[in-house]
């Protein structure tokens, strides 16, 4: 089902004019992890994660005098730059004057409101969302250790922030309630969606690494994505911040949001495969239609006698047999080819589509 069909509504900001909220896209962040200051580390950083598809940006900015290296960012970055400000509300004006798209702060530590309000009066002359970001380890409430009392802290944190900035006049605002436990994270943000129509920016916090990452952020953003909430998602990963980002496309896709581009699918193997080393030859079907734009189905199986019926759901795919490789199309046989011969006409085929 189409996600704009069960998708909850939200309002719209603009962040540097990509559209968070609204029925806009799911759009994946990161941030870049190289120090402040690291001016060419960082924007290689940006530059890779905007190749791979990444639509926002986000930078810390620890102290004042880091601005004009922010600055610097946001002059050059191809995509909209977060300024990320703890603590100081005069790093969050002079980021805003520096260029941010939008910032991100917690007002939980910002100081006095009338600092806070500062804040807000610079955004909002220059158009600039603002994204409030509790998590749990910031939250004041002493109980940290009982999960619900925690998740319940989180939200009444988070929206009692908003009314605060609803109530001086501030509306330009996204969300951003994180949790390093994945349903934690599902059932607090379940809670502020319920309760407000701000766009809600989601992620595990502090997922950790590889699969652990990847696992639990696909638990927590998934489970949602399912109920249609999510306007904005990062996936945090300890590790290069292009990893975040095609995690997130590779999960908006298995979530259904994303619908272009080619889905593989491929059997797990047993003891009838007829393919040597599948992880390989799912690697290099990867890579051969790495460029496909268009929505396609591709399974790659590993033996011709189950395979093509176990993927019959698949637009096309390859199944290996004793003489090579099977390629078949809804379950039916197109001709047995060697191998390097059967991912060309696999190209040929799909670009005809
Ligand atoms: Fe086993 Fe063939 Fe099924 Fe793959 S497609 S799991 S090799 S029976």
């Amino acid at each position: 089902m189409d996600y704009t069909a069960f998708r909850r509504v939200s309002r719209e900001v603009s962040v540097g004019g990509v559209i968070v909220g609204g029925a806009a896209p799911v759009s994946v962040q990161t941030m870049t992890s190289k120090p402040a200051g690291d001016l060419d580390g960082t924007i290689a950083q940006i530059n890779e994660a905007a190749n791979a598809g990444c639509d926002i940006v986000r930078v810390a900015i620890p102290s004042l005098k880091d601005v004009a290296y922010f600055e610097e960012v946001c002059k050059v970055s191809e995509i909209p730059v977060v300024g990320d400000i703890h603590f100081d509300a005069r790093i969050a004006i002079a980021a805003l004057e520096a260029g941010a798209s939008k910032i991100r702060i917690n007002p939980g530590n910002m100081g006095n409101w009338d600092a806070i309000y500062r804040v807000l009066d610079s955004a909002k002359n220059r158009g600039i969302p603002i994204r409030i970001g509790v998590n749990g380890g910031s939250v004041k409430h002493k109980n940290k250790s009982d999960n619900r009392v925690l998740e319940d802290a989180v939200v009444e944190e988070a929206l009692g922030y908003a009314q605060r900035f609803e109530e001086y006049g501030f509306y330009d605002i996204v969300i951003s309630a994180k949790i390093s436990d994945a349903l934690s994270t599902i059932r607090v943000n379940r809670k502020i969606a319920a309760r407000c129509n701000y766009p809600l920016h989601i992620g595990v916090t502090e997922a950790g690494v590889e699969e652990d990452a990847i696992i639990k952020s696909a638990v927590g953003i998934g489970g949602l994505l399912a109920d249609g909430i999510g306007d904005t998602i990062r996936l945090s990963f300890t590790g290069e911040p292009i990893r975040e980002v095609i995690a997130g496309k590779k999960l908006l896709k298995a979530a259904g949001i994303i619908r272009e581009g080619v889905e593989i699918i491929s059997c797990p193997t047993c003891g009838r495969c007829r393919i040597g080393d599948m992880p390989e030859l799912v690697r290099e079907v990867r890579k051969k239609l790495a460029s496909i734009k268009k929505s396609v189905k591709v399974a790659v199986m590993g033996c011709e006698v189950n395979g093509p019926g176990e993927a019959e759901e698949a637009d096309i795919g390859l199944a290996g047999c004793g003489s090579g490789v099977m390629l078949f199309a809804k379950g039916k046989s197109l001709g047995t080819f060697q191998r390097g011969e059967a991912l060309q006409k696999l190209l040929e085929i799909i670009e005809r589509l």
